[in-house]
């Protein structure tokens, strides 16, 4: 045949594998990783075959930019479709009356938020990134921090639970116009209404963040930061167990439709659409009974690991969690987040070290380490499992205090028997 104008023979034919075996090795050896390994990454989960699905369709191909039905390009009748379903389930899901689903990152949903409600130079009281707060909750090096007036609440120093009364006086003492809750360490629940009552007294805004735990929200497990939060934001892809992004909800109207325009044409441009699909996937499965189920395991295996560590003397922040996460102190075991971690994953055990309150260590060496039970839960751990993922996260630790300069040979066992837990829970059995 002459004529073939195709970018090259193959193109719409030939799969990664043939095409690109560099770029396709390092997927595969990342799918290995995945499957070999106990991800304890509190940011990580593991999505659905129906996720990837469609993650991976031609609608990649389409750029809209816009909200359904009004969009500033044609062609856009299933892109509209696919963001409407997204949209529907999202406000089913979250009981409440608006949600944008184009944020691409939960970043990106609270800096919209920051857009619609707040000018640059404006006063806003969150909480501070060393007691678990989060980067775009206005820390400096972030824009929110460099363009508003941001003051922080921590946690108490003593027992680690948030300082509701710094936080109420801090609001009182600087009339904030945004009040935010929620952040990436922080293992408790939060408490809503008491956020809800000091912003209307100080005439704020209140923001919930709860990217980490939203999925619980989502399964009954968790209050609901609604009807106390003005808005709330979250990531998809945590505990809720979706794709990568963000989402910012709203049962109010007007702040509803300032929402829309920060994000676009505010802050975004055109839409991740691949992204909007499996947003709806994600919603659509969160919204089916088994999700229930999964959320109530999560709560039940982030206790069994808590208290499984405990028993094993290691010292765990609030003593307790009511969130997938929960957050270690080593300092009484005078070893670093950054060795017990790099311990860790040489023990096929994949975390992050994290500061603690109070913690002298600089960010990148850190005093603690932070545990998630998300993607383990979804893998199919239950308590049990994770009862002895505590036992050997324990062995790991007391090797590395009682030798730092060399815990090869607990590694290697507990090595072992991580391996031989993945074998018995495997995941993607049907890839690479
Ligand atoms: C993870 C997280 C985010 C968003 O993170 P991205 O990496 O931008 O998706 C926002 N807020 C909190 C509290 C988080 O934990």
């Amino acid at each position: 045949m002459t004529g073939n104008s195709t970018p090259h023979a193959g193109y719409f034919t030939d799969r990664l594998d043939a095409t690109d075996p560099e770029v396709a090795d390092a997927l595969k050896g990342e799918l290995r990783r995945q499957q070999d390994g106990i991800e304890l990454i509190a940011s990580e989960n593991i999505v659905s075959i129906a996720t990837l699905d469609a993650l991976a369709s031609p609608i990649v191909n389409k750029t809209v930019e816009g909200y359904p039905g009004r969009r500033y390009y044609d062609g856009a009748e299933f892109a509209d479709r696919i963001e409407d379903l997204a949209v529907e389930r999202a406000k089913q899901l979250f009981g409440c009356g608006y949600a944008n689903v184009q944020p691409h990152s939960g970043s990106q949903a609270n800096l919209a938020v920051f857009l619609a409600t707040v000018e640059p130079g404006d006063t806003v009281l969150s909480m501070d990134l060393a007691a678990g707060g989060h980067l775009s909750h206005g820390a400096k090096a972030n824009l929110t921090g460099k363009w508003f007036d941001i003051f922080h609440y921590g946690v108490r120093d003593d027992d680690g639970f948030l300082d509701y009364d710094t936080m109420a006086s801090l609001a009182r003492e600087h009339r904030p116009k945004l009040i935010i809750a929620g952040g990436s360490a922080y293992p408790r629940e939060i408490n809503f209404a008491c956020f809800r009552t000091v912003a209307d007294d100080v005439g704020a805004l209140f923001l919930a963040d709860m990217a980490h735990f939203a999925g619980l929200v989502a399964g009954g497990a968790h209050p609901s930061p609604f009807p106390h939060a003005h808005v709330a934001t979250a990531t998809t892809y945590k505990n809720l167990r979706g794709v990568r992004g963000g989402i910012v909800l709203t049962d109010e109207k007007v702040l509803a439709k300032k929402i829309n325009s920060a994000v676009f044409p505010g802050i975004q441009g055109s839409v991740i659409l691949n992204a909007v699909a499996a947003k709806a996937v994600c919603f659509g499965e969160a919204l089916k009974p088994e999700f229930k189920e999964y959320a109530a395991r999560v709560l039940t295996n982030a206790r069994a690991l808590a208290a499984a560590l405990m028993k094993r003397q290691v010292r765990i922040v609030t003593g307790g969690t009511d969130t997938p996460l929960m957050l270690v102190d080593l300092r009484r075991h005078g070893i670093t987040g950054k060795a017990a971690a790099e311990s860790l994953k040489s023990a096929a055990l994949t975390v992050n070290k994290n500061a603690v309150p109070g913690d002298t260590e600089p960010p990148t060496v850190t005093s603690g380490l932070r545990f998630g039970v998300s993607a383990g839960t979804t893998r199919g751990f239950g308590a049990n499992e994770f009862t002895e993922i505590g036992y050997l996260i324990a062995d790991v630790i007391d090797g590395l205090a009682a030798d730092p300069h060399d815990n090869a040979k607990t590694e290697r066992r507990v090595r072992a028997k991580v391996r031989a837990l993945c074998r018995d829970f495997p995941i993607y059995p049907n890839l690479g």
